[in-house]
């Protein structure tokens, strides 16, 4: 693709990761829709965006909803133009021991995580397709190695990463990349509800876990955004099929 303002779609935008994504990639020059469940939520994040001069778009769409993401993604191509550029960032918890686990919890796991990149993916492709340029990023975690209480969540996770790969041998002729991203902890909403949930202080929480990460902290979604702005820039162009952990150290 020449020049000319390339659109993006961060999904689960509201806040957290997403939110911080949205607002690196308009800072970036990028004109961003703003997508999660409610579209009231949005807001604050598109007036972050374009208090800076930037310009966004607030969608309100269920990303494991089929219907919503057709209307959605042909909205954002109508008023922002073609969008070529996906982080697929929306995500859930519903936390618990396999033997307490509901089949509700699963299903809403993997109806958000799994079939909701597939839906985006699928709607957003088109137009990468046709402009014979694209960047697709998937919020994967560390999660996928397995991790205690999160039978559900884990196994999506390790789900999108095979979804990257697959993604990535298909569209590469388009000249579009397919890259996952797998943080380790990240202070939002989504940690700070853990936090409250396990009955620990949010500050002994995150020194907790900063405790076991070699640089000594724990993330802020500003270091996920640097790494989505690398993997839909230009230059990262070779990268594709891969999952980058960014977790403060080493995982394989
Ligand atoms: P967060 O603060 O909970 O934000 C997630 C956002 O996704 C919320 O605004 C939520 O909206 C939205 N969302 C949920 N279901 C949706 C749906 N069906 N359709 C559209 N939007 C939906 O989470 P976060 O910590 O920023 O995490 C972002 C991504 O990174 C997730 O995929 C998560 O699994 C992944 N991740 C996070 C961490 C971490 O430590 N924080 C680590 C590894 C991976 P509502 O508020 O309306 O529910």
């Amino acid at each position: 693709m020449g020049t000319g303002t390339k659109v993006a779609i961060v999904t689960g935008a509201a806040r957290g990761i997403g939110a911080a994504t949205a607002q690196r990639l308009a800072r970036e020059g990028r004109a961003v829709a703003v997508l999660d469940l409610d579209e009231s939520n949005c807001e604050p994040t598109v007036k972050a965006i374009t208090a800076e001069g930037g310009q966004a778009l607030a969608i309100g769409a269920d990303v494991s909803d089929a219907g919503a993401v057709r209307a959605a993604v042909e909205r954002i191509a109508t008023e922002l133009g073609p969008p070529v550029i996906l982080v697929n960032n929306a995500g859930v918890t519903r936390d618990n021991l396999l033997f307490k686990m509901t089949e509700q919890d699963w299903d809403t796991v993997m109806n958000v995580h799994l079939r909701g990149s597939f839906l985006m993916s699928r709607a957003a492709q088109a137009y990468m397709t046709k402009a014979r340029w694209g960047r697709i990023v998937n919020l994967s975690s560390t999660s996928a190695q397995g991790n205690r209480g999160q039978a559900n969540y884990s196994t999506a996770k390790a789900g999108l990463q095979g979804f990257t790969k697959t993604l990535a041998i298909e569209l590469g002729k388009f000249g579009i990349t397919v890259n996952a991203i797998a943080p380790g902890f990240v202070a939002t909403e989504m940690t700070k509800a853990t936090a409250e949930r396990v009955g620990v202080p949010w500050e002994e929480y995150q020194a907790k876990a900063a405790a076991q990460i070699p640089v000594g902290r724990v993330g802020q979604p500003e270091d996920i955004a640097s790494v989505v702005s690398f993997l839909v820039s230009e230059e990262s162009g070779y990268v594709s099929g891969q999952v980058i952990y960014v977790a403060g150290g080493p995982r394989d």
